[in-house]
This record gives C-alpha cells, sequence and structure tokens, in this order.
C-alpha cells in the first residue's frame, strides 16, 4: 500500500511514474463520486492519470490521487471521431499500462483501445464490454460509491468522497460571504437539475418560509431561477449561482449548515464537503445508488407513487402530465426536514399551511 490515510486530513501518495488512466466523463455528480475509486487505484498503482470533461476537470485537478487531468471536451472541440482519434494518439503517447473506465460508452471504450493500455478494465454490463481485457460484475445494489470500487477489488474502508479545495478556493466563497453579508448558519439552496422533472418546484415556497439566511447555490445556467427563489427571501435570501468556480461553491456549500438540493450535482458536492444534505428525490430513487450517506441526511420523497422511478435519470417532462413526485412534495416536508438536520426552522403560518 502506497497512500496515507489522514484522519480527514492529507493523503499522500509515493510518486511512482503515472501508469494508470483512469476515463470517467460522465456528469459531475459521477466524477465526483469516482473520487474514492481514484483513491484506491493510487493507493495501488501510485497516482493517476484522468480523462474527464473541461466541466468536472476542476473537481479533480487538486486530488491528491490525481497525478493529471486530461480535459476531453466530447461535446465542444473534441467532438465526433476525430477527437476520439487524436484523444486516442495523445493517450497512446504516454504508454499506462492499465485503464480502468467506471463509464460505459462506446466512446470510453474507443479511447481506451486506442491508448493501446495493454490492461483495460471495467463493468461486464457495458455495451462495450467486448472490447475490455477484464470485466468487473457491477453490483446490482448499493451505493455508486461501494459499486465503482469493485473496479479495483473493492476496498475496505471505503476512501472518502473528496474534493480537495486551495486557500484560494475558501477564499474566494469567504470573501463573496462577507461582501454580502451573511454569516454562519445559513442555507444553502440548489434548485437546478439538467433533468426538468428532477426540479422541485417548491425552492421559492422554501426560501420564503424559512427563518434564516439562505444561499441559492448552482451554474450559470440556473441564474433565473435562483434570482426567484432568492428574491423570495427579502433581505436574506441571495444569488450565488455563477459567482464562484465549481470549487469556489464547494467552499460555499462547505460553510452552510445545511444544503437542501435535488437528485443533481450538488448533493455530491455536499457529500464531499461533509455539509448535511435534504435530498429531495422525483421521478428517481435513492436506491439508484446516488443518494445522500451522511448520518445525519434526510431524503424527502413520494415513497407511495406507483409511477415512481420512471426513468434512470428523469425525463426534461413527465410523461403522465401530472407531475406528482415533485408537485405533492409540500413546502412543510422539506421544511421539517431542514429543521431536523440543521436546527433551522420555518415561519409558523407556512409551516402549518401544506
Ligand atoms: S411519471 Fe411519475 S415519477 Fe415520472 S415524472 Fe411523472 S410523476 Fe414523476
Amino acid at each position: 500500500m502506497s497512500c496515507v490515510h489522514g484522519n480527514g486530513g492529507p493523503t499522500t501518495y509515493d510518486l511512482r511514474p503515472t501508469t494508470t488512466l483512469v476515463i470517467q466523463t460522465a456528469f459531475l455528480g459521477d466524477v465526483v463520486l469516482t473520487t474514492p475509486l481514484l483513491a484506491a487505484l493510487a493507493g495501488r498503482h501510485g497516482p493517476v492519470d484522468v480523462v474527464t470533461t473541461p466541466a468536472a476537470a476542476p473537481l479533480l485537478e487538486t486530488h491528491p490521487a490525481v497525478a493529471s487531468v486530461i480535459r476531453y471536451d466530447k461535446r465542444g472541440a473534441d467532438r465526433g471521431l476525430a477527437g476520439i482519434v487524436r484523444l486516442g494518439r495523445r493517450l497512446r503517447g504516454r504508454r499506462y499500462a492499465r485503464v480502468y473506465l467506471p463509464h460505459r460508452s462506446w466512446r470510453s471504450a474507443a479511447l481506451g483501445l486506442l491508448s493501446g493500455a495493454p490492461e483495460r478494465i471495467g463493468f461486464a454490463d457495458s455495451p462495450a464490454a467486448v472490447t475490455y481485457t477484464r470485466r468487473v460484475l457491477r453490483p446490482g445494489a448499493g451505493h455508486e460509491v461501494e459499486r465503482l470500487l469493485t473496479l479495483a477489488g473493492g476496498e475496505t474502508p471505503t476512501p472518502p468522497v473528496r474534493i480537495e479545495l486551495t486557500a484560494d478556493d475558501r477564499a474566494a466563497a469567504d470573501a463573496w460571504l462577507r461582501e454580502h453579508g451573511v454569516g454562519g448558519g445559513f442555507v444553502a439552496l440548489a434548485p437546478g437539475s439538467i433533468w426538468g422533472t428532477k426540479r422541485w418546484p417548491g425552492y421559492v415556497g422554501l426560501a420564503a418560509a424559512l427563518d434564516a439566511p439562505v444561499v441559492v447555490v448552482g451554474g450559470r445556467e440556473d441564474m433565473l431561477l435562483a434570482e426567484a427563489v432568492a428574491a423570495a427571501a427579502p433581505g436574506r435570501g441571495y444569488n450565488a449561482t455563477g459567482a464562484l468556480g465549481l470549487r469556489g461553491s464547494a467552499a460555499l456549500i462547505g460553510r452552510a449548515a445545511v444544503l437542501v438540493t435535488n437528485d443533481s450535482a450538488p448533493l455530491h458536492l455536499a457529500t464531499a464537503m461533509g455539509t448535511p444534505v435534504v435530498a429531495i428525490f422525483g421521478p428517481t430513487v435513492p436506491a439508484f445508488g446516488f443518494g445522500p450517506r451522511g448520518a445525519r441526511d434526510r431524503i424527502v420523497e413520494h415513497a407511495d407513487l406507483p409511477c415512481r422511478p420512471c426513468s434512470a435519470h428523469g425525463p426534461q417532462v413527465c410523461p403522465l402530465g401530472h407531475h406528482r413526485c415533485m408537485t405533492e412534495l409540500s413546502v412543510a416536508s422539506v421544511a421539517a426536514a431542514v429543521a431536523a438536520v440543521s436546527g433551522v426552522e420555518a415561519h409558523r403560518a407556512i409551516r402549518t399551511g401544506h
């Protein structure tokens, strides 16, 4: 074993030449949940190189298990066959001994093949499994973190989901909070999701109901929604979407008393930061393996709705037209979960009004 796990402190790995590549070009949240696998692999082989999307790269480039991050803009500058071939050639020049493929796509498999690495390890249920030299049975249940770790043969204890912040990341978040006069005990809200049906429509009502400062987090694409949510809490609602980079946003979430989020990437950022979570699930279910992991975390969901879950990601529009999985989750139920996790209460009139 070549790594030293501190008790929540820094982890160091010995500095062998990089022999191992991980290709993970899935969504942001998936990349965050891959960090325990990266730590396990670094423990065995030394720090790894990772191919990931430009959006996710900042989450990995400071991680102690990562030697270097190779950006692959699969929907932009590197799209299509030409991009795959170009990157494949680059990877071949690095002469990796092995490639791990947690993302079960043909694109990742093609990059693995083109890298020329003699060992290619991925999941047996991948459509591209025929291209792997070692196929690992993907567990049918359990959290995604442990499922991904099976690629490394399992790891006990499970390394933490981790984002390594720099002093600048923390300073940027603290400066933003100072500038807006937000002290401790605020509630972070993440109302966005790229999947329409995963967005709980109650964030405006929740922001109005809570007796605490609320800070809305997310990307630039969430800006309009975030403004409406922040405006519902006059004098104590703030919109931080697009104000900080990804690690700065993680640092901000790290300062919150609790994060209220849909089943989307901020949930996993909070897991990495150790911030308690109230996670709202609609068309998807925690049993898919992407739920919160903390002892204090709460899940709010419509447990008895027979149409749940209706798809792996959550469709853009409810196929039944009613979206009851989300519209029937009351502000009161989410506010009660916030109070249980953080002690932040809601106004009595609103709390009893749903
Ligand atoms: S079909 Fe059911 S689970 Fe799917 S979006 Fe509609 S209400 Fe939600």
